[in-house]
């Protein structure tokens, strides 16, 4: 119920610019031809020239952005209501005994308040549009017409109009339970795929961005490498200060590794103490350097007085390779990382070079 109380207009200033420039070429082609052909009403000689020059001012001040959206719609609105109430009234006024046909069209208040004006004000608009419509019809035929008569137009009047009101009410209230519907599957899909410690994609949510890069992987359009991240002696954090210091470790790292990594750079938790980085659109070399670079923050953190290190492993795409190729090779340089001391980067395996303890580039041929 909340949004529908306050859900915004329906309108964008593109459309409503357009719905602008329709009413203005409207009314200016009504006004020409009524007043070429001598049938132009008083009360519309009067009123046309106004209308027009208050939508051409609305329509300059939405395409200039000179006024907020809200307040150019209920001006706008205003001058619509206004036109069709004070024109039907002033027909009914008349003296010819003829019911006007400007009342056919006062439905349209109510459609218009829903499409222009967010809710609330909507509410307050056609309760207001539906008071003076019903009440000035009143006035208006009592003047000619006897009680029974006049009641009988004006309760006719009401009715009509309750029911627009009444189904376009409906309509409201269906769009909100559906934005309701679709707020909570986001919010599903938010908690489906978040890890809740960490606060950074799990696995399933690692699992559905792979599928998304796979795609894009077969068309050509990414380059990118898997960086996979694991905890140097993890299980010894948690045997010597406890598994709340080392939940601790690992939001920390997740948090370290979230702020540093490059802006489309995708980051999740595989399991346990294990992350993964998909990293996109930079050469071999670049990755090897801001994969150290990620490693050495890692090492330089010191949470709660305990400080930690990283191994990683790297797998670069490669045209002729799947994705799970590439994960392959970057689960078994991460492994040659551990095997050869860890705190170190490893992204491709020879079989011949020395590593040092402590430093990237370990077993780089
Ligand atoms: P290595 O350097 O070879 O990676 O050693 P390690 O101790 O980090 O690796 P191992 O696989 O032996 O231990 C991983 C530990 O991570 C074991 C498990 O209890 C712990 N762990 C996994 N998930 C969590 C978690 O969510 N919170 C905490 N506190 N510990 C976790
Ligand atoms: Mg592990
Ligand atoms: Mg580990």
């Amino acid at each position: 119920m909340k949004n529908t109380s306050s859900g915004p207009s329906m309108l964008s200033r593109a459309v409503f610019g357009r719905l602008l420039l329709l009413a203005i070429v409207c009314f200016s082609v009504v006004w020409i031809i009524d007043y070429n052909s001598g049938i132009i009403a008083s009360f519309d000689a009067f009123a046309y020239p106004i209308c027009i020059s208050s939508f051409s001012v609305v329509y300059l001040l939405t395409i200039t952005k000179k006024a907020p959206d809200q307040y150019l719609h209920l001006v706008t609105y205003s001058v619509v209501a206004g036109y069709l109430i004070a024109s039907s009234i002033w027909h009914h006024m008349a003296t010819n005994g003829i019911f006007s046909n400007a009342a056919q069209w006062l439905g349209l208040n109510y459609v218009i308040a829903y499409l222009f004006l967010e809710v609330r004000k909507a509410i307050l608009m056609t309760i207001l549009a539906f008071s003076v419509t019903v009440i000035g019809h009143f006035i208006a035929l009592i003047q000619h017409y006897s009680i029974e008569d006049t009641l009988g137009v004006v309760l006719n009047i009401a009715v009509a109009h309750i029911v627009y009101i009444v189904l376009l009410w409906t309509v409201i209230q269906l769009r909100s339970s559906e934005n309701k519907a679709q707020q909570q599957v986001s919010m599903l899909e938010h908690y489906a795929y978040i890890d809740p410690l960490t606060r950074i994609l799990n696995r399933r949510g690692l699992e559905k961005v792979t599928q998304e890069l796979e795609q894009e992987f077969h068309l050509g359009q990414q380059e990118f490498a898997i960086l996979l991240l694991d905890i140097d002696y993890f299980k010894d954090i948690n045997d010597r200060y406890g598994h709340l210091k080392g939940d601790d470790v690992l939001t920390n790292i997740a948090s370290l590794l979230s702020r540093k990594i490059n802006p489309k750079d995708i980051i999740g938790r595989w399991g346990g103490e294990e992350f993964i980085i998909y990293t996109m659109n930079q050469s071999r070399k670049e990755i090897f350097d801001y994969a150290n670079s990620l490693r050495e923050l890692v090492s330089k953190l010191v949470i709660g007085g305990i400080t930690v290190t990283v191994s990683v492993g790297v797998g670069y795409s490669q045209p002729d390779k799947g994705l799970s190729d590439i994960f392959y090779l970057a689960d078994q340089h991460l492994y040659a990382a551990k095997k050869a001391g860890r705190n170190t980067v490893v992204d491709r395996i020879s079989n011949s070079k020395e590593s040092e303890n402590g430093k990237a580039g370990l077993l780089v041929s």
